[in-house]
């Protein structure tokens, strides 16, 4: 109930007037974090966005970005102001059609205070009007726009939307999006979903791009340049919209070689992960030198130097593995990074021994044993591996490593079932590492958190004994190195970022 609302009817007209001071007094500021114990500063308190549209135009020869974007939102509190997470230069601000006051504060704070206070649970319509040059804006040090000779591109993790669109940035908050991009005839604008249309005027194109699925702000992508676009359909019908820059020289033919197998590639984790999420696929390889790919959803960003040595089809199923792993099941905070990056580096095992390069059991083995125990890879808990070893290896090969215990202790079928299981469980959500343990045991009745705790949570190399009852390394004879060991590790370095959060 509202305090407004308490005036009695007679009187309404009269009180309603009084009563504005007093109902103002209960609206209180938006948190500006959504309470992330890693990024204290990610995300808003206060609302709920459920639609982003995105109108823009982007000038590649100037890395020029204007636009406007409009948020769909429903308070979740009485609000007097609340935030977006935004870098760029803001012109004007609306909420529900008037203008409001609006400031900068903190790295990438957008401080917003109505004309009106807003109730709990009202819907919102906030329009931000806003221009600037990306790539010379810097939170913390670091940028998420990479520019690139013909364009831009906007890919990260924790965080890329800051540098392009204004948000409620955290995985917490998903919403769908339409994106319309005008650029100059002759290049493409790529983004999440479906293409719906372009259109051409005036030496200008619209790309516009729906992407109709909750989406998380940081797997929201556009990129901008020369692309060649290919599109075709999975055997299962889904539209694939692939895009590889003009301008990736020897590694062209390796990156379409690679990327295109993407509809295969998701047909067959279908087989583990149950039914593709989402009614778009595809991928792009823009012209960069950034050494990471990022699962954005549908359409996951590949960075040309993954395929600088040939074919590489295992991080393309890295990637799409993220589409159930990490896109339509997210992280509640970020320290639940295995949920999604254990899972992703444990489905190029499962690759591996679909192309007969050794399998999962064996890249078990080779990890557990090939690390010795002062290696600072055990000092890491992928459970919970800090802000600052977030990417870390450790995340991904002993993540996964967590993984074939599991497996082991539980028995093929289970595992399966909880594999298949748990994308349809909290199919378009969020879910922790605790949440996994708690499904894990409901689905093999087997209590788990020894285990857990082992493989996930322990500074330091799990013991003889303790690899012994997972059955992993069992033999005394030193396990080979898997055939597919190098393609896999070569994906190692792919979310290693180099900004170094120092939060
Ligand atoms: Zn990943």
């Amino acid at each position: 109930m509202h305090r407004r609302m308490t005036a009695p009817g007679a009187l309404a007209a009269a009180s309603l007037l009084l009563a504005i001071p007093a109902s103002a007094a209960s609206h209180a500021p938006g948190a500006p974090g959504i309470g992330d114990p890693y990024y204290p500063a990610y995300g808003n308190g206060g609302y709920d966005v459920s639609h982003y549209d995105l109108r823009l135009k982007y000038q590649p020869a100037t890395d020029r970005l204007e636009g406007t974007a409009t948020l769909l939102a429903r308070t979740t509190q009485d609000l007097s102001r609340f935030n977006l997470d935004f870098l760029l230069d803001v012109s004007e601000v609306r909420v529900n059609g008037a203008a409001a006051k609006f400031r900068t504060s903190g790295e990438h704070e957008l401080e917003i205070t109505p004309r009106t206070p807003l109730d709990k649970g009202s819907a919102v319509t906030v329009v931000v009007r806003y221009s600037g040059v990306p790539s010379a804006k810097q939170a913390y040090g670091f940028t998420s726009w990479h520019r690139t000779p013909d364009g831009g591109v906007a890919a990260n993790e924790p965080e890329a939307a800051w540098w392009w669109f204004p948000s409620n940035d955290h995985p917490l908050d998903k919403a769908t999006y339409d994106v319309s991009v005008q650029v100059p005839d002759g290049t493409q604008a790529i983004s999440n979903g479906t293409l719906q249309s372009t259109s051409s005027r005036l030496g200008w194109t619209r790309w516009n791009w729906r992407s109709n699925k909750p989406q998380a702000t940081y797997l929201a992508t556009l990129a901008v340049g020369r692309f060649d676009v290919t599109t075709g359909r999975t055997e299962s019908g889904i539209p694939v919209v692939n895009a590889y820059s003009k301008d990736l020289g020897d590694n062209y033919g390796a990156a379409r070689a690679s990327v295109e197998r993407t509809g295969e590639i998701a047909d067959w984790l279908t087989g583990y992960f149950g039914p593709y999420p989402y009614n778009a696929l595809g991928g792009y390889v823009p012209n960069t030198d950034t050494g990471y790919a990022l699962e954005t959803q549908t359409r996951p960003f590949y960075s040309p130097r993954q395929f600088a040595n040939g074919t590489n089809t295992s991080v393309v199923v890295h990637e799409l593995a993220h589409q159930w792993y990490g896109d339509s099941v997210s992280v509640a905070e970020w320290k639940d990074i295995w949920i999604n990056e254990g899972f992703a580096r444990y489905a190029q095992w499962l690759w591996s021994e679909h192309e007969g390069e050794g399998t999962a059991q064996e890249i078990a083995d080779w990890v557990y044993a090939s690390r010795p125990a002062d290696d600072a890879f055990w000092a890491v808990q992928p459970g919970d591996p800090g802000p600052e070893n977030q990417f870390h290896v450790a995340v991904y090969d002993r993540g996964a490593l967590a993984l074939q215990a599991l497996r082991n202790e539980i028995g093929d079928e289970d595992f399966f079932a909880i594999l298949k299981g748990w994308p349809q469980r909290y199919a378009h959500g969020n879910a922790s590492v605790a949440d996994f343990r708690q499904y894990a045991e409901e689905v093999s009745g087997k209590p788990l958190a020894a285990l857990f705790d082992t493989w996930l949570y322990e500074p330091s190399k799990p013991g003889a004994s303790a690899a012994r009852d997972a059955s992993i390394a069992r033999t005394s004879k030193a396990p080979a190195q898997p055939k597919s060991w190098k393609k896999i590790a070569a994906t190692n370095n792919v979310h290693e970022h180099g900004h170094g959060h120092g939060r």
